[in-house]
């Protein structure tokens, strides 16, 4: 981005610059304070950069002020009409559900497409590219059946018989007019995570080990479990070194990293990482210095120490649900604040990654805050896609310097320093959170325990045990698990459960 500025064309100059919202500009009062502050240098891609003119709204329909669409999405559904009639866009299938008409793309429609000459029945996989489908594609024919309705097309993808028919099921086309998708991924998932404090830790039930392993049902209820609460504890498992790695497996392939495919947490004297140590291990979340952090961690305990080196586990979205309640804009700077996170050793690995303590979901500040005020703090779950919060781990802050127009040198310390004072105190209070003891989980595992927890979002710790306990030693060997096959699991299970619903 720092080129970005010596592209742009020289001669708009800062006035034409639109100014663009900063997240002050949509925040509550808190954030008005510094909404006149200038801001320089603003780096804007050249790919990005658009006369004025062309960066005005789109014209809304003429017509009486009564008959003006008011709301942005009535203004931007005309301008899209107005682009169909001028032919900017295919054409439209008017298609009647329950006795409602809805006007569809014909691309939308014809992308749909599922029969066997667009996809691939056995693979799955499309046989044509959204490229294929002309711009002057339009329906020649629309059937309705009771379940489903068959289109014809004039200007088919070319090489396709005239006789293609698309048969889209009318599930599908409604699901379009009401969540704007066929696939609700949403629907795949089994219910809303919902903050857990300490007592609620404690009540959840054990699994056995034999069961998840054997019993679908119990493997299904264990990664519910998992995606609700982000804490699971397996009783029964075999002492042996590849436990772990057969129930991680049981719902993916294990994540390896330079730790191994395995690994164990035992006490080493002057280790390179502090697990390895007997110290107290303060609250963190493992990995954040990697761009693709595990998302599930799995701890099988083979051995403990008789004094000492309890786990600690507590879920930080209860502290961030509290925080948002407390101080949203403590929040909401803890959302768009990054602080750098590294594995600093330049000898072996080095590994360096920048996260915001909160990730939500898009680019789109206004958008999020739409959704923070029309969300209770405590559905904080509902907005924030993972929470980075590792101390141990954390690197020095950096920030983007802010270059001015004049050739004066860039101010590179005011951003920085600013940044850090603001994220200071934003992750202090967060940080008072996450350590109140009603939210914190103590359990000193036995060995035959295996817990499996949420990465992104259940902290875990350890407290002091006493490495000359001989022949005693703490001895936990850990696993990974990726994002992806853990809600692939987690989908597939939930959907063989619905099947077993239906009869
Ligand atoms: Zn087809």
């Amino acid at each position: 981005m720092s080129t970005c500025i010596q592209a742009l064309p020289p001669s708009p100059g800062a006035a034409a610059f639109p100014r663009v919202r900063t997240l002050y500009d949509i925040g509550g009062p808190e954030w008005t304070a510094r909404k006149s502050e200038p801001i320089h240098g603003l780096p804007i891609c050249k790919a990005h950069w658009q006369p004025k003119e062309e960066r005005r709204p789109p014209k809304i329909a003429s017509g009486s002020p009564s008959q003006r669409p008011t709301s942005r999405a009535a203004a931007l559904e005309a301008d899209h009409q107005r682009r169909v009639r001028s032919g900017h866009f295919t054409k439209h299938v008017n298609i009647v559900l329950d006795g409602e008409k809805f006007q569809f793309s014909a691309t939308l429609l014809r992308d749909l497409c599922e029969c066997p000459l667009c996809v691939d029945p056995s693979t799955k996989q499309k046989l044509f590219s959204t490229t294929d489908i002309p711009s002057s594609i339009a329906v020649r024919s629309v059937s309705h059946g009771t379940d489903a309705v068959d289109i014809q097309w004039s200007d088919d993808i070319q090489g396709l018989p005239a006789d293609h028919i698309t048969r889209l099921s009318t599930t599908n086309l409604r699901g379009l007019v009401e969540h704007g998708t066929t696939t609700p991924w949403h629907a795949y998932v089994p219910a809303p995570q919902k903050t857990q404090q300490a007592q609620d830790y404690a009540q959840l039930t054990d699994i056995e080990y034999d069961a998840y392993m054997t019993d679908d049902a119990t493997l299904g209820q264990a990664l519910k479990q998992l995606h609700t609460h982000g804490l699971l504890f397996l009783r029964n498992v075999p002492e042996t070194e590849t436990s772990v790695s057969a129930i991680g497996e049981r719902i993916g392939p294990i994540k390896n990293t330079f730790y191994g495919y395995t690994w164990d947490v035992r006490s080493v004297p002057q280790a390179k990482n502090v697990a390895y140590t007997s110290q107290d291990l303060g609250f963190h979340m493992d990995l954040l210095y990697m761009h693709q952090p595990p998302h599930i961690q799995l701890l099988h305990c083979i051995r403990n120490s008789s004094s000492g080196g309890a786990s600690l586990f507590t879920d930080s979205y209860a502290a961030a649900a509290d925080l948002l309640a407390t101080n949203a804009a403590a929040f909401i700077s803890l959302a768009y604040n990054e602080v750098n996170f590294h594995y600093n050793h330049p000898s072996s690995h080095l590994y360096h990654q920048s996260r915001p303590v909160f990730e939500v979901p898009g680019r789109n500040p206004q958008a999020f805050f739409a959704k923070l005020r029309q969300s209770k703090p405590e559905n904080v779950a509902d907005f924030i896609e993972a929470v980075n919060w590792s101390p141990p781990f954390q690197g020095p802050f950096s920030a983007k310097p802010i270059k001015h127009r004049d050739g004066r040198r860039a101010d590179a310390l005011g951003p920085v320093q600013r940044k850090v004072n603001e994220w200071h105190q934003a992750a202090k209070q967060f940080s008072e959170l996450l350590h109140r003891p009603s939210g914190i989980y103590e359990r000193l595992m036995k060995p035959g325990e295996c817990v499996i927890f949420d990465n992104r979002r259940v902290l875990h710790a350890r407290k002091a045990f006493e490495p000359g306990d001989a022949g005693k030693e703490r001895w936990l060997r850990g696993a990974y698990l990726d994002k992806d096959p853990y809600m692939s699991k987690m989908r597939v299970m939930h959907e063989a459960e619905k099947q077993i619903l239906r009869g």
